[in-house]
């Protein structure tokens, strides 16, 4: 593996099961167990209710494309190599929409869509972070 130039997530107390269930390659959301809505990030209240009464929920990792930029000219200059790349948020199935990028595919306009629907894949970047990515379904 090169050196990976890009900035790497810090897990926190409160996501580091979630980071945890990304190096197995699942994606898992926080869910309200009062007002029974899932929410990203995952933090211990949830943001809907202000409920500290959450759980876990293993997401399908399927969604649609919420809205999506073509990256050509990178905020940061590990992310140079990379443009032009696509970052969007998806909405998941499970409610949440959750900032990302579309990958495996070209980075035309005509390529994508709002509403597409999208997968969850996942890249590993250290041996300790594993980042949910989404592609085309
Ligand atoms: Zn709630």
């Amino acid at each position: 593996m090169t050196e990976y130039a890009k900035p790497i997530p810090v897990p926190q107390p409160e996501s580091e099961r979630y980071w945890e269930a990304a190096r197995r390659e699942e994606l898992w959301l926080r869910s309200c167990l009062d007002c029974k809505q899932a929410y990203f990030y995952p933090r211990d209240i949830c943001p809907n209710c202000h409920s500290r009464n959450t759980d876990w929920i293993r997401s399908s990792g399927k969604g649609t494309i919420y809205t999506f930029a073509i990256v050509h000219r990178a905020p940061h200059p590990g992310f140079g190599p990379d443009a032009p790349y696509i970052t969007a948020i998806v909405e998941l199935d499970d409610g949440p929409r959750i900032p990302t990028n579309i990958v495996g595919v070209d980075p035309k306009p005509e390529n994508l869509d709002i509403g597409m629907p999208v997968q969850v894949v996942f890249e590993k970047i250290t041996d300790e972070i594993t980042l949910p990515k989404f592609k085309l379904a």
